[in-house]
């Protein structure tokens, strides 16, 4: 679960990390004109509050004034006018994908003046288990392109001792530091380091941790990742959940025990299993197509799931064809037949629709699928099924 900067701020605030005050609203600008009266500024900084990163290089539809998801303004008169415009106008990131997302919050902040850009990030190693610090001295920028471009400027470093947030690496070289800054990033990283672990983070990404005119580190953005599996005992987070960020198709599959990821492509894909689900859109990226999404029915798929899962894939209107692959274990392939045979009828379901079965029942279920009268195949190899699935979505 992704937490709004506005309330990643609110949480590191407790923790009594260094952050610029701010004022947050939502749908609407009231109080916006006294409350400026009591942040320190001009400048102000106007920021969008969507669950995408990239904001400060992204646009506007609207292109109200050119400029992107988070600006610094210079007048009282000017924090209303932008935020104003931004309400309710959809901003497109390189996170977002083209059709963008929609701003119904927005963050107003002091301005801070900038001596050098840091970025920072925790999460969990799987290969160790360990939890682990990211940090460059090329912050600000998207660090995927600091990756790219020049990997040596960013470090992992793994935390040794957990109850002290103790680290082995000598963060002063590492981002060359002096010693008061150094005594300062040690607070920080501590802090941080407490926070991920009470909070059952998944992530913590500080982009940009700025070193101020005055030598001060301030956390100017921060983007918190909760960790779904520990949302059971994290009821005060789970409030924060703003289900309008979420993907409505997303929701209603996890809410039906199935896990469904959309993708940019044409071929839907209804697999048993995550590895055989990456397997099969990998089998199709290889006829040269791209999968429409990533759809994992679990392991105890049953033929409501399976009609469910149907539902989910028919509301994507990418879709061209078809691709169902499912290897019987505890489940079985013709009650899976059973569901998808209802599901095409009950929804009238026109794209054409390949079945690869193997497993448990599998030739029962093959049967069901070739007596079907419907426009449904069965193919029993995986590599023949993706080709014909591929060729199909081209008529
Ligand atoms: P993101 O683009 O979604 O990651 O949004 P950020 O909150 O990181 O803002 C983008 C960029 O705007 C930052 O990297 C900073 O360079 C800049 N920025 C944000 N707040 C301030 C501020 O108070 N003063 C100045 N000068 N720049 C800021
Ligand atoms: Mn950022």
């Amino acid at each position: 679960m992704n937490l709004h900067e506005y309330q990643a701020k609110e949480i590191l605030r407790k923790y009594k990390l260094p952050l610029l005050s701010s004022k947050f609203y939502e749908n609407n600008l009231i109080n916006l004109e006294t409350d400026l009266k009591l942040l320190k500024g001009p400048p102000w900084v106007v920021k969008s509050q969507i669950h995408a990163g990239g904001r400060g290089a992204g646009y506007f539809k609207n292109k109200f004034n050119n400029k992107g998801g988070v600006q610094i303004v210079n007048s009282a008169h000017e924090v209303k006018k932008v935020a104003n415009s931004m309400l309710n106008n959809t901003l497109v990131t390189k996170q977002t994908g083209k059709q963008g997302k929609k701003v119904n919050r927005i963050l107003v902040e002091e301005g801070c003046k900038i001596k050098k850009e840091y970025y920072l990030s925790l999460l969990i190693d799987r290969t160790t288990s360990k939890l682990m610090m990211i940090v460059s001295s090329s912050g600000g920028v998207d660090i995927e392109s600091v990756a790219e471009k020049n990997p040596e400027k960013i470090k992992n470093i793994l935390f040794q001792d957990i109850k002290s947030f103790y680290i082995k690496d000598d963060l002063r070289k590492i981002l060359d530091l002096n010693e008061d800054q150094y005594q300062q990033l040690k607070i920080i990283v501590n802090k941080l380091g407490k926070a991920f672990v009470e909070l059952d983070a998944s992530t913590i990404e500080i982009n940009p941790l700025v070193l101020d005119e005055s030598g001060k580190f301030i956390l100017l953005d921060a983007k918190i990742s909760i960790d779904d599996n520990a949302l059971f005992r994290q009821s005060e987070l789970l409030k924060l959940r703003d289900l309008s960020e979420e993907n409505e198709l997303e929701l209603e599959a996890s809410e039906n025990n199935m896990n469904y990821i959309k993708l940019e492509g044409q071929i839907g894909c209804m697999v048993n299993g995550a590895g055989l689900a990456m397997a099969t859109m990998d089998i199709i990226k290889e006829f040269g197509k791209e999968p429409a999404n990533f759809l994992d029915l679990g392991g105890t798929a049953n033929k409501e799931r399976t009609k469910k899962g149907f539902k989910i894939i028919q509301s994507d209107s990418n879709v061209k064809s078809v691709l169902i692959n499912i290897f019987g274990g505890i489940i079985h392939c013709d009650m899976i037949a059973k569901g998808i045979i209802e599901a095409i009828n009950e929804l009238n379901f026109k794209l054409p629709v390949v079945v690869r079965f193997q497993g448990t029942n599998a030739s029962e279920g093959r049967k069901l699928i070739n007596n079907s009268n419907i426009n449904l195949i069965s193919i029993d190899d995986l590599t023949e099924a993706a080709k014909k699935v591929v060729e199909l979505s081209n008529k």
